[in-house]
């Protein structure tokens, strides 16, 4: 946008271009990489001069007031704490930065209440929790999902990327039992065939994509009535019920009609209503969207304690910051499933390097790069481009600017940069869509 505005309780708190509110904001985002994670993470929360820490996938970043003092401050802390430090570098603050610290500073952060009797039973090691060998479905002539095959145990966190279409909805319809495949097969919970028992329905929990509350019903009778399909104990409904209403920020508004919520409110309460239960295995179609960065936080800071309690999760989203945070993902284009591994598994397997171009016109740039390029190797990042280049990079560097140059534009800077999920991501709908042509919605 050329300008945003942040609004907060019905007034706008901040208005500027994207450039002066990452600004206004008065901080420095350090990156920071090292092995285990969510260790790093507790050892900096809290510490004093690091005024918020977010974990994504292979990265923390760390906001802190001045940068050298903020490297320090992290450097320090993970010496002390005995923790090794890979690399730390500083960044722009994003947008996203930005909306969740100012937020944060207003409402404080959204902590997420102690699941009531969550179960601690460890499941079979070498089990497959969601498994699909040959997987396919056909609309009439049109293939809507093509020879899937993949496997989830308990406790991975598994994302299913892949653009509009590309027949994720689908895959997972037929992997928790609402759709028949046309060809292939389904292992869910230790289960084969028979997938629409009620043993095995209480070992599953899905959020869908479109529908997933009752408008014309309360809250709580929405609540009762997913307890009772998923079958939670009764004399533990109410407790669920609380937890519910607790998570999603709504505690003693039970009554409120649920039509009458925002969209992101109720995502909410739909992603509590399919955990109620504590199900094994966990499908979540697209939870997120339309929710805010903070309750973001607090969705995948429960979908991570899940995990670590043994449940099975397959999630799809469009938000590629927040798919680093699974344990394995899987690509689809065209309805196959045509690449697959961790976050940094698939960033490696891509070759060649990310630059990063500033560039005064970056239209005109990118309009000028994608003439002379593959289209896959540019793309438009905010007021950024990215190019994917083989070979030398100082070389590349030193021609890619030259090249805009000459046309008159000016070159701000060109740095390598690493792979980010949004750059895989384009790369392998680009390379396989190209290969298997474009399809059109049946
Ligand atoms: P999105 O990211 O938009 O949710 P998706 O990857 O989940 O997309 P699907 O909803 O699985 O994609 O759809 C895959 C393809 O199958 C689409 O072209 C869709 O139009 C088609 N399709 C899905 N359901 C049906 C149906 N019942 N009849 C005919 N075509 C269908």
């Amino acid at each position: 946008c050329h300008r945003v505005a942040l609004m907060h309780e019905g007034r706008i708190l901040k208005t500027g271009t994207p450039a002066e509110v990452r600004e206004g904001l008065g901080l420095s985002r350090l990156e920071v990489r090292g092995p285990d994670l969510p260790a790093v993470e507790t050892v900096l929360s809290g510490h004093q001069g690091i005024a918020d820490v977010q974990r994504f996938g292979d990265r923390l970043d760390v906001m802190v007031r001045d940068v050298a003092a903020g490297e320090r401050a992290v450097r320090e802390a993970m010496a002390a704490a005995g923790r090794r430090l890979e690399s730390v570098r500083a960044g722009a603050p994003t947008l996203e930065n930005a909306f969740v610290s100012i937020l944060q500073s207003l409402q404080g952060e959204q902590h997420v209440p102690p699941f009531p009797g969550a179960r601690h039973e460890a499941s079979s090691p070498g089990a497959i929790a969601i498994g699909a060998r040959g997987l396919g479905k056909s609309f009439g002539a049109f293939h809507a999902v093509s020879d899937v095959n993949l496997e989830v145990r308990p406790g991975e966190v598994y994302g299913l990327l892949g653009a509009n279409g590309a027949g994720k909805t689908t895959t997972i319809k037929m992997l928790c039992g609402l759709l028949e495949p046309s060809v292939g097969e389904v292992e869910l919970a230790g289960e084969r065939g028979t997938l629409r028992s009620e043993a095995v329905r209480q070992q599953v929990g899905y959020m869908s994509q479109r529908f997933s509350l009752y408008d014309d019903l309360t809250i709580d009778e929405n609540l009762d009535f997913f307890a009772g399909v998923y079958q939670v104990e009764p004399a533990r409904r109410e407790e669920r019920k609380r937890w519910v209403l607790d998570f999603a920020g709504l505690a003693g508004r039970g009554g409120q009609l649920t039509g009458s919520l925002p969209g992101g409110w109720k995502q909410r309460v739909a992603f509590g209503a399919a955990i109620m239960h504590e199900p094994r295995v966990l499908f979540l179609d697209e939870p997120t969207s339309g929710v805010d960065p903070i309750a973001r936080r607090a969705f995948w800071a429960m979908i991570n304690r899940l995990a670590d309690a043994g449940t099975a999760v397959l999630v799809t989203t469009h938000y590629l910051e927040e798919a680093e945070q699974c344990n394995r993902l899987g690509f689809m284009v065209g309805g196959e499933l045509v690449a697959e591994g961790t976050p940094s598994g698939v960033k490696a397997a891509q070759g060649g390097r990310v630059l990063e171009v500033r560039v005064d016109d970056s239209p005109r740039a990118m309009a000028l790069l994608k003439s002379e390029m593959e289209h896959w190797r540019v793309s438009l990042f905010g007021d950024r481009i990215h190019v994917i280049v083989d070979g030398d990079s100082a070389e590349t560097r030193r021609r890619l600017s030259a090249r805009l140059e000459r046309e008159g534009l000016h070159v701000r800077g060109i740095t390598d940069e690493d792979y980010s999920l949004e750059d895989v991501f384009i790369l392998i709908v680009a390379r396989n869509g190209r290969a298997k042509g474009t399809r059109t919605a049946a």
